[in-house]
């Protein structure tokens, strides 16, 4: 790995990353676990939905894309990153919707040269000049979801033709020299094509310098619960992604395991939270309800996070309950803090405290029968020093 970075990265972007994602993401989770030890909580990694609006229609997706557009407006944008830079952040997630929708995406990033954004996009807009201009930013890098072949990649999202327009919209990033990830979303129909070592080597071939392997989760108005792993399945994932760390030239993320293979949920750590495209504040993409919003109400953004009754009491109750995804254990007592908060529904179509109520309980990432630890030593110290559960399930049950 070290070679490939050596050799096929472009030097101002290495510097880039390693100065803005590498220290500077670093030092926010060293804050973030002094803060921790005071019992505040401030995530160090914040996701920000900045657009509902998608071009396409993917099977399951719980984003409001075809109701009238909103998005962050620039304003927004900066006084949102500047409150989370005061606390140390360096490091942000833009999602949507599709990030490249939003008429000032790039020019947005722009302003912020000593921040690191990871764009998840599907690489439709991904031009080569918008490419060139995320080069010259030097500290962007898009992240584009390829969900396996082309037969099961159109089934999944909607129409034909989309996985070739994806891996166009790759292949401009990685000609411009830009670093480029590819995620996947593993479920039932595509997990004997992705976890393959031949999907991997593509990924290398191509220039590809990291992947992350999403797990299916079935939610929102048209939740596909044939799509779900079995439990057995996703230890299978899990091994796949434990051996090709130990193998492969290329860095693969996943956000539900501390190094020794003990299963975590990321928003009960409080290492990352939302920001919805109406700025609401969330626990996590998927827990669509908030009680406070990054909108100007005399607060700052300190104050909101920290005093948030419902965001403490979340991250107290899914860590209560499991060390797995509450939303998918145990969606009962999820609705129930809903409730008991009066928390706002942050969709547009409104419904979903009834689709959590609908659902039912199903096995997460929480499985201590089948751990399995990192074999990479990289990824374990990394993991020990900066991806962890900070203690937060210490004393508890383990669910
Ligand atoms: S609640 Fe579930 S989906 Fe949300 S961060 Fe935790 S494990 Fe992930």
């Amino acid at each position: 790995m070290a070679k490939r970075v050596l050799v096929e990265t472009d030097k101002r972007l290495l510097w880039k990353l390693a100065y803005n994602m590498g220290v500077g993401a670093a030092l926010s989770v060293h804050r973030h676990k002094r803060r921790l030890k005071r019992g505040q909580v401030f995530p160090p990694f914040l996701y920000i939905s900045i657009i509902n609006s998608c071009n396409l229609r993917c099977q399951g997706c719980w984003v409001d894309v075809a109701h009238k557009q909103q998005t962050i407006s620039p304003d927004a944008f900066h006084r949102l990153i500047r409150e989370a830079k005061a606390m140390g952040n360096r490091f942000f997630g833009i999602v949507g919707g599709e990030p490249f929708m939003h008429p000032h995406l790039l020019d947005m990033l722009a302003e912020h040269p000593d921040c690191y954004f990871q764009v998840f996009t599907n690489g439709h807009f991904l031009t080569p000049e918008r490419a060139r201009r995320m080069w010259q930013l030097g500290n962007v890098t898009p992240l584009l979801s390829v969900e396996g072949t082309e037969i099961v990649s159109d089934e999944r999202r909607g129409r034909g033709g989309v996985l070739s327009k994806t891996l166009t919209g790759v292949k401009n990033a990685l000609d411009a020299g830009v670093f480029t990830g590819v995620c996947t979303s593993v479920c039932r129909t595509n997990i004997d094509d992705l976890l393959k070592p031949e999907w991997i080597d593509r990924l290398i071939e191509l220039g590809v310098l990291y992947t992350w392997f999403h797990v299916y989760r079935p939610m929102g108005p048209n939740p596909n619960p044939d799509l779900c792993l079995t439990q057995d399945q996703g230890v299978r994932v899990r091994k796949f992604v434990v051996e090709m760390r130990a193998t492969k030239p290329i860095v693969i993320v996943d956000a539900y395991h501390d190094g020794e293979g003990k299963a975590l949920c990321p928003a009960a750590t409080g290492i990352s939270h939302h920001i919805n495209p109406w700025g609401g504040i969330e626990p996590c993409p998927i827990v669509q309800f908030s009680t406070e919003s990054i909108h100007p109400d005399g607060r700052t953004l300190k104050d909101k996070f920290l005093r948030s009754a419902f965001l403490a009491d979340f991250r107290k109750l899914a860590a209560d309950t499991t060390r797995g995804c509450i939303v998918l254990e145990r969606p009962d007592l999820l609705k129930q803090l809903v409730e008991a908060h009066g928390a706002a529904d942050a969709t547009a179509r409104k419904t979903a405290l009834a689709e959590l109520g609908a659902m039912t309980p199903r096995p997460s990432q929480y499985n201590p029968a089948a751990e399995v630890p990192e074999r990479n030593p990289l990824y374990r110290v990394a993991k020990r020093l900066f991806f962890n559960d900070f203690g937060v399930y210490a004393g508890r049950p383990p669910g």
